[in-house]
């Protein structure tokens, strides 16, 4: 990214125009640290929100090998063939630390990556989890604006990343494998409360019975579950993504969920909810990151540091003072 070379406006009427040059170019903006791009992306950001209405966006879990980039393909194809612009994003907390990131390699999805009418974007690397949803929530409205009317966030199921995907996307569908039985057993405490649907996938060849019997146990299981507020039932469905089959059953249930929480207005009340949720979590990032460049405050950190280490002072109250000499300068 050359900085002379970077006109937002430019990118803007690209994006809308259904360029993936422009969107992948902006992407990459938002992704960077730079100062001036930070306020470039921004503005970039700010002239699509308009545009970025109608989509719908879809959370998919589980873990490294249940078949999830085998899923997307065959799922995102089965929604370009029903004339949807379908964008993949994904949210890799590991991807920082190794390089095996889950979008990066070029071998996956590959009759998805040359359909026209999808877009795949590895997932941003970074330091934090918050920072790298952050981008991919702002890559989200990029998306919408460029006319993806449907956005797949994929995730691994490592530390909080499911939690993150959750509070960005309107539907959550979590992949599972059938066991040898002991099917509730190892599922993480409050992926299942998360979950709008519950897919089996590899229910093929000899794992088909076995992928039934897991079906009706995870069913079982979610009936034990509170009904939830949208008055969505979960549903649990077996799929294979490599004979391609019980994928559309996956879809009719996604608009089954979209039209039962349009109507009753729980759809627009989750999204409004999560905005709130982003305002509050960028200003508490915004405000950190003001602070950490402060002189005053980074002055008086050490020497609180210093006399915690001395125990001179509690770490509480060593907290406030720092605070109250900020708070005294900007006075
Ligand atoms: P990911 O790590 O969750 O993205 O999983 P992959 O999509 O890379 O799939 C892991 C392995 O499972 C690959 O060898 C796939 O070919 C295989 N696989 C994926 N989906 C299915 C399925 O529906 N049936 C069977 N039998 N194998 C599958």
């Amino acid at each position: 990214l050359r900085k002379e070379a970077i006109d937002p406006n430019k990118l803007v009427e690209g994006i809308l125009k259904v360029n993936k040059a422009s969107l992948g170019k902006a992407i990459t903006l938002l992704e960077s640290a730079k100062p001036e791009h930070v306020s470039q992306a921004d503005e970039i950001i700010e002239k699509c929100l308009p545009y970025a209405t109608k989509s719908v966006r879809i959370g998919i879990t589980g873990v490294p090998g249940v078949g999830k980039s085998t899923f997307i393909e065959v799922f995102g194809k089965t929604l370009t063939n029903l004339g949807k612009k379908v964008a993949v994003l994904a949210i890799d907390p590991s991807s920082s630390l190794s390089k095996g990131s889950i979008l990066g390699d070029k071998t996956r999805m590959e009759e998805l990556s040359k359909d026209p009418n999808a877009f795949i974007r590895p997932s941003p690397s970074g330091e934090s989890l918050g920072g790298v949803a952050q981008k991919t929530r702002e890559t989200i409205i990029l998306c919408e604006a460029a006319g993806y009317d449907v956005i797949l966030v994929e995730t691994v199921g490592v530390g909080q990343s499911e939690t993150v995907v959750h509070s960005m996307v309107d539907f959550f569908l979590l992949l599972k494998l059938s066991g040898a039985g002991d099917e509730l057993q190892g599922i993480k405490r409050g992926i299942m409360e998360m979950a709008d649907a519950i897919a089996i996938n590899k229910a093929d060849g000899k794992n088909r019975e076995r992928a039934k019997l897991a079906q009706t146990e995870f069913s079982r299981a979610l009936h034990l579950y509170p009904p939830k507020e949208n008055d969505w039932i979960p549903k649990v469905l077996a799929c294979s993504a490599t004979e391609n089959s019980g994928i559309t059953e996956i879809w009719n249930t996604i608009t089954e969920f979209l039209d039962k929480t349009k109507r009753n207005g729980h759809f627009r009340l989750k999204r409004n909810h999560q905005n709130k949720n982003w305002f509050l979590q960028s200003l508490n990032q915004q405000l950190t990151q003001i602070l950490q460049q402060n002189e005053a405050f980074k002055k008086a950190k050490k020497t609180m540091l210093e006399a915690v280490e001395k125990n001179t002072v509690s770490p509480f109250k060593a907290a406030r003072e720092v605070l109250k000499i900020v708070h005294d300068q900007l006075k």
